[in-house]
């Protein structure tokens, strides 16, 4: 859960594509416990993050196919798993640790704001 504009291609591209592999698993009610505890994954953040996603990839040029989901697919996961949060300053500390791109693009002065909640 970073915030997309410090997200070069590569990263901002691979998690669009795993949004909709959650999908798919969470209509075949998958076991998602793992990707929830390991903050892979928060289950109701799934379509304002697609939301996020798409919009910076339209910004970037990319023609995108809309994101469709009906809310009642995560009806079927335990309420502590559907209210997971990502623990967001980490997740981005691990992004910028490991991709020299997404650590370009990176501005801590404008940072702040996306952290709130974080
Ligand atoms: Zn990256």
């Amino acid at each position: 859960m970073t915030p997309v504009r410090f997200m070069c291609q590569q990263h901002l591209l691979g998690e669009w594509r795993e949004l909709f592999a959650f999908v798919g698993s969470l209509k075949k009610q998958r076991n998602l416990t793992g990707y929830i505890q390991n903050d892979l994954f928060e289950p109701e953040s799934l379509k304002p993050r697609a939301l996020e996603i798409s919009e910076e990839l339209i910004r970037r040029g990319y023609a995108v196919k809309s994101f469709e989901m009906d809310p009642k697919i995560l009806d079927y996961l335990s309420e502590e798993d559907r209210k997971h949060k990502i623990r967001r300053n980490r997740s981005l500390q691990i992004l910028l640790s490991r991709c020299s791109r997404c650590r370009m693009a990176f501005e801590p002065d404008t940072a702040g704001r996306y952290e709130i909640g974080g």
